[in-house]
């Protein structure tokens, strides 16, 4: 069985306790003979400057960019909300996603049966759901020049931001869409608004010329303001959605929130494909922070920390059964009745952060 390696950065609150779930999995994996996993365990956000005054150090970026995957917690607190800007604990994680050239986003928002009284639309039309949104996450308005504010000298000011991309970028975030439809339901909305805006124009043209190379997938053309009202009046018509940083950024949160809690949302970010080898570099991490207010009571969620890793079996590691069988142990354990507290219900059990992983880890048998 190959060997793979793992960077593994808890960060800081909640990220460790977290963290320390999915290790517990790896060992479990690797003495079942089902992986080879090899980890190192690296620190980031304010561990990181409290150990060396960055946000994270030259020698752990060395790390992160050698293994094969990045496995990522949290970051943040108020013990560090004044120490300088270059250094704040998320300059970390952005400092990852730029050096390791991170442009896709994917945020899954998928429900699971148990959870589905919970979610703020009725149970039937999130029951079952299982969306993929694919967000640009390198360009676009968030990183366009010129973005300033200027004096117009007569009391007023001019703000601006620039949204730009250029067609390569549309083009490989389009193809990582395209790749992860064809192993699912084959079924792509390309969300832009090219009704209003030239940058919309040319994500469309360049995303229905990629299409070409992918016959099998059905693509729709949806503008990015429908986008939002469809995800909320009938979410389970879309299977991959595709989508610039800006309008990705809202919809992957709207669509998140369909599924209940923070606690249970898993996300990862992909490169491009190495030339030689083929392996993107990415980086998994559950979609919530660090949880200050719950950190180091044992009572944070593990779920969306234990899915992240899901995903890197799956996108990393191509290992989908066993990323299937780590998915379907959190829905038995749900099914189960065990809940951690921001996932409550009347007539469940509620159990800590290690419970909660050596509930999933004894479901995979
Ligand atoms: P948060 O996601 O940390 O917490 C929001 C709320 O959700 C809190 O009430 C928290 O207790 C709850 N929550 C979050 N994850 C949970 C889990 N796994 N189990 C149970 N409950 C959970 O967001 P915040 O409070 O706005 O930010 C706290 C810190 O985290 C800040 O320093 C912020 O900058 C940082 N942050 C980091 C990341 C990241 O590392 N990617 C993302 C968001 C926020």
């Amino acid at each position: 069985m190959a060997t793979h390696s793992l960077f593994l950065l808890p960060g800081d609150g909640i990220g460790t306790e977290i963290m320390a779930e999915v290790e517990k999995l790896i060992a479990h994996t690797n003495a079942k003979g089902w992986t080879d996993f090899t980890t190192e365990n690296g620190l980031v956000g304010g561990s990181a400057y409290d150990a060396h005054g960055v946000a994270i150090s030259e020698e752990d970026m060395e790390k992160a960019l050698g293994a094969d995957a990045v496995i990522f917690g949290a970051v943040g607190g108020a013990k560090w909300d004044s120490v300088p800007y270059e250094v704040r604990p998320e300059a970390g994680l952005l400092r990852l996603r730029k050096d390791l050239g991170l442009f896709a986003n994917l945020r899954p928002a998928i429900c699971y049966s148990a959870l589905a009284e919970a979610s703020s639309l009725k149970k039937e039309l999130v029951e079952g759901l299982d969306i993929l949104i694919v967000r640009e996450l390198t360009g676009g308005v968030y990183f366009g020049e010129p973005k300033e504010i200027t004096e117009l000298g007569n009391g007023q000011k001019r703000a601006v931001d620039t949204q730009v991309y250029e067609s390569y970028e549309i083009d490989r975030i389009a193809r990582v869409a395209f790749d992860l439809a064809m192993t699912r339901g084959k079924k792509v909305h390309s969300a832009d608004k090219k009704n209003v805006m030239k940058s919309g124009v040319l994500w469309d043209e360049v995303v229905r010329q990629a299409a070409g190379d992918y016959p099998e997938i059905e693509l729709y053309h949806i503008l990015a303001d429908n986008a939002a009202m469809q995800l909320v009046r009938n979410p389970k018509q879309f299977d991959v959605m595709v989508t610039d940083n800006l309008f990705g950024d809202i919809l992957s949160d709207a669509a998140a929130m369909l599924t209940g809690s923070l606690g249970m949302l898993p996300s990862a970010s992909l490169g491009a494909p190495d030339a030689q080898t083929g392996k993107r570099k990415a980086l998994y991490e559950p979609v919530h922070g660090s949880a200050p207010d719950i950190a180091g009571q044992g009572v944070a969620n593990p779920i969306a920390m234990i899915a992240s890793f899901a995903m890197a079996l799956r996108y990393s590691f191509g290992m989908i059964d066993l990323a299937g069988r780590v998915e379907k142990a959190i829905s038995d354990v749900l099914e189960d009745g065990l809940r951690t507290g921001d996932i409550m219900q009347d007539g469940c059990k509620r159990v800590g952060t290690a419970e909660m992983g050596d509930a999933i880890i004894a479901k995979l048998g």
